[in-house]
C-alpha cells in the first residue's frame, strides 16, 4: 500500500518538475496578467505571454549549463604564476528566487592559484551561468566560490558580490540605493587576515570587515 503511494508521489513530483509546454507557460502569464488587473486580450497585452515566454529563456538559460564542466574544460596550467588573481566587477543580473524580481550587480572574484588558472572571460560566464537561475545573493556566492576551488584546486579563493534587489527597492520595505553585500572566503583568504585584506583592497573594500560563511 505504502509502495502504491510513494510511486504516485514519485510520478506527481516527476510531473511537476517536466518542463510545460510553451502554452502552458504563455497561459500562466496571462493568468498572471489578470491577477494583476489587466486584460490580457486587449491589444497591448495579446503578444506579452509569448514575449515573456522568450524573455524566461534568456533570464534562465542558466538550467542548461553544468558549470563545473564548463570550468574543467578550460583551465591552464599557470607556468608558475603563484600570485593572487583578483578579477573585479564582473556585472550580473539575476532574480530572487523569493519574488522573481531582479537581483542587479557585481560579483569581484579573488584566488591563489595552485597550478591551475583560467581566462577572465570564463570567470566571468560562469558567473553568468549561476546568475541565469532563480537565486539568492547568498547561494550566488557561495556557488560561484565551490566551482572555483571544486576545479582549479587553488590555495584559496575569495567571492564577494554587492547588488540591490529590486523586491527590496521597488516594493515592501522601499529602500532604493540599499546594496547587500555577500562574501565566501576559502582556504588563505579565510585563514590569512593579510591575504583577505589584499584582496579587499584590490577590489576597493579595504580595512572592510567583511563576515564570511565557509
Ligand atoms: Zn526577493
Amino acid at each position: 500500500m505504502d509502495k502504491v503511494v510513494n510511486n504516485k508521489r514519485s510520478r506527481e513530483r516527476t510531473e511537476a518538475l517536466a518542463k510545460p509546454s510553451r502554452e502552458e507557460a504563455e497561459a500562466a502569464v496571462r493568468t498572471l496578467i489578470r491577477w494583476a488587473g489587466d486584460d490580457p486580450d486587449r491589444e497591448g497585452l495579446r503578444a506579452t505571454p509569448s514575449r515573456v515566454a522568450r524573455a524566461y529563456e534568456e533570464w534562465f538559460s542558466g538550467y542548461k549549463d553544468e558549470p563545473q564542466e564548463y570550468l574543467k574544460r578550460t583551465f591552464e596550467e599557470t607556468g608558475g604564476y603563484d600570485e593572487v588573481v583578483v578579477l573585479r566587477d564582473i556585472r550580473f543580473e539575476s532574480f530572487c528566487e523569493h519574488h522573481m524580481a531582479p537581483i542587479i550587480g557585481r560579483v569581484h572574484i579573488g584566488y591563489l592559484p595552485r597550478n591551475r588558472v583560467v581566462g577572465i572571460s570564463k570567470l566571468a560566464r560562469l558567473v553568468e551561468v549561476y546568475a541565469r537561475r532563480l537565486q539568492i545573493q547568498e547561494k550566488l556566492t557561495a556557488e560561484v566560490a565551490s566551482c572555483i576551488d571544486a576545479v582549479l584546486k587553488p590555495h584559496g579563493v575569495a567571492v564577494v558580490a554587492e547588488a540591490t534587489h529590486q523586491c527590496m527597492t521597488t516594493r515592501g520595505i522601499h529602500k532604493p540605493g540599499v546594496s547587500m553585500v555577500t562574501s565566501r572566503m576559502l582556504g588563505v583568504f579565510r585563514d590569512h587576515a593579510e591575504t583577505r585584506q589584499e584582496f579587499l583592497a584590490a577590489i576597493g573594500m579595504r580595512g572592510a570587515h567583511v563576515v564570511s560563511g565557509s
